[in-house]
C-alpha cells in the first residue's frame, strides 16, 4: 500500500509520467475509475489519433501564462514523441498542417504506453473510485494519503492527470479541479473549447438554406490577430468544422478578459484579392452568385447572395453594395450565442492555473509533493495533435522530477 508515486488518471499524460517515474526506479501505482484505460487516445482522431504535430510551440496553445508550455515542450519534443513511435514501429502518416496520425489505429499508442508502463513496473488499480486525499507531514517527510474504492495508499509524491471535463461519457470529471482547491490552488474557469459554435434561433432561421453547407475558409476572433485557414461547416444549430474549432477557443478565451464578446469573422475567400476581383467583373452582366459559384459550393454562393440581396448581376451594384460584398466577402462576422458544451467539446480551456505550478516539474510550488499533468491544467492546444503533445510533455517533465 505504500509508493514512491501516485498518479490519479490513467489517460494520456498519467500514462506518459508514470512510464517515465517507474522507468526511474520509483514505486508507482496508477489509479483509474474507468475499468477501461485510455479510451479518450481510443477515440482520438476518428480512431488514428493524431499523437503529435510536426511543428509544435508555446504559440500552438492556449493560457494565462502563454510560456508556461515553453519548457516541457522543449525538453519533451514531439520528436521525442516520434522516437518513441518509431522505435515501437507504429506505422504513422503526417496530414496537412503537419499532423501526425497512426496508419492503422490509435490502439498502437495505448499499447506504446502500457508497454512503456510494463518497463517501468508500474502497478495499475483500475475501477479505482478516490474518496479522499489528505496530506501528513511525518518524521520522515510528508506523505500522501489516498483513500479509495479498493483500500487506502501512501505515496511521497501524488500526480493528478484526471483530465478536463470534455467528452463527459469518457469518464471526464471535474476531480483535479477539486484537488487544486482542497489544496487551495488557484484555478481558472473551465469553460468548453475546439467546440462547435451555437447559433442564436433567429440567426439560424436566416441561414436556415445554408444548412449543410461545407468549405475551406479562414476564420478569426475580431479583435484577435490569429487565423485559421481549415473547413468550416454551416449546421442545423450552428457552425461546426476544424476552421470554427480552432477559433471557438480563442472566442471563449475573450470571457475571461471582457464581459462582451466579439464576432466570428468568417473570410469566405482568403486566396482572392477581393477588391480587385469585383473591380475587374464591375460591368459584368453575371449576378455576383454566379461568379462566386466558381469559387464556393453552388448552392452556398446563391443562398449567401440571397440573405445579403447581393442576387442581382455585378453591373448593377452601386458602389456602396461593391463595398458591402467586399466586406461580407472578408469577414462575414457571425455572432455565436454559446457553444455546443462539454458533450462536443473536444478540450477544456482554463484548468489548475499555471502560475501555481513550477514550469518545469509540474509540481505545485505551495505544495511540495503534489503535482498536476495534462489537460487538468490551464494549457488548452490547437487542434492537430498539440493537445496529445503537451499531455507527452508534462508527464514527462513529472516523471523526472517525482
Ligand atoms: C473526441 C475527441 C478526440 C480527440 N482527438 C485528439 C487528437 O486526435 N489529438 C490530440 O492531440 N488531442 C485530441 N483530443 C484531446 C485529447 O484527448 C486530450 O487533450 C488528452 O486526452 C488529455 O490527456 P490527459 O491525460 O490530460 O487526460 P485524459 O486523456 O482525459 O485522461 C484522464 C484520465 O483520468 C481519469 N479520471 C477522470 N476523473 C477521475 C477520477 N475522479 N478518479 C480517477 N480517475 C479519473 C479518466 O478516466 C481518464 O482515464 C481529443 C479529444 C476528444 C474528446
Amino acid at each position: 500500500m505504500n509508493f514512491d508515486v501516485i498518479i490519479i488518471g490513467a489517460g494520456a499524460a498519467g500514462m506518459m509520467c508514470a512510464a517515465q517515474a517507474g522507468q526511474r526506479g520509483r514505486r508507482v501505482l496508477l489509479v483509474d475509475h474507468a475499468d477501461k484505460i485510455g479510451e479518450r487516445i481510443r477515440i482520438s482522431g476518428g480512431g488514428r489519433c493524431n499523437f503529435t504535430n510536426r511543428t509544435v510551440g508555446p504559440d500552438n496553445y492556449l493560457s494565462q501564462n502563454p510560456h508556461f508550455s515553453r519548457s516541457a515542450l522543449s525538453r519533451f519534443s514531439a520528436r521525442d514523441f516520434l522516437a518513441l513511435v518509431e522505435r515501437y514501429r507504429i506505422p504513422y502518416h503526417e496530414r496537412e498542417h503537419g499532423q501526425l496520425f497512426c496508419d492503422d489505429s490509435a490502439q498502437d499508442i495505448i499499447d506504446l504506453l502500457q508497454r512503456e508502463c510494463g518497463q517501468g513496473e508500474v502497478q495499475w488499480a483500475t475501477g479505482c473510485a478516490i474518496e479522499r486525499i489528505e496530506r501528513h507531514e511525518t518524521d520522515d517527510g510528508r506523505r500522501f494519503e489516498v483513500a479509495t474504492s479498493q483500500g487506502t495508499f501512501r505515496c511521497a509524491a501524488l500526480v493528478i492527470a484526471s483530465g478536463g471535463l470534455a467528452a463527459p461519457k469518457l469518464g471526464a470529471s471535474p476531480f483535479g479541479y477539486k484537488v487544486a482547491e482542497q489544496f487551495k490552488l488557484p484555478v481558472v474557469a473551465p469553460k468548453p473549447a475546439l467546440v462547435p459554435l451555437a447559433l442564436a434561433p433567429e440567426t439560424l432561421e436566416r441561414l436556415q438554406p445554408l444548412s449543410g453547407a461545407s468549405f475551406e475558409a479562414e476564420t478569426r476572433c475580431l479583435g484577435d490577430k490569429r487565423r485559421f485557414r481549415e473547413n468550416l461547416l454551416l449546421t442545423h444549430r450552428g457552425l461546426s468544422g476544424p476552421a470554427i474549432l480552432q477559433v471557438s477557443s480563442y472566442w471563449q478565451m475573450q470571457e475571461y478578459t471582457s464581459s462582451k464578446k466579439q464576432p466570428i469573422a468568417i473570410d469566405l475567400l482568403p486566396d482572392v484579392d477581393v477588391p480587385a476581383w469585383l473591380e475587374s467583373q464591375r460591368h459584368s452582366n453575371a449576378l455576383l452568385a454566379n461568379l462566386l459559384a466558381e469559387k464556393l459550393p453552388r448552392r452556398f454562393a446563391h443562398e449567401w447572395c440571397a440573405l445579403f440581396d447581393f442576387d442581382k448581376p455585378l453591373a448593377q451594384f452601386a458602389k456602396r453594395d461593391l463595398q458591402a460584398a467586399t466586406e461580407a466577402l472578408q469577414g462575414w462576422a457571425l455572432m455565436p450565442s454559446g457553444t455546443l458544451g462539454y458533450a462536443k467539446a473536444e478540450v477544456t480551456l482554463g484548468g489548475v492555473d499555471t502560475r501555481a505550478l513550477s514550469s518545469k516539474t509540474m509540481e505545485a510550488t505551495a505544495v511540495p509533493g503534489l503535482y498536476f499533468i495534462g489537460e487538468v491544467v490551464d494549457v488548452t492546444g490547437w487542434l492537430g495533435g498539440y493537445n496529445f503533445q503537451w499531455a507527452w510533455s508534462s508527464g514527462w517533465v513529472a516523471g523526472q522530477a517525482v
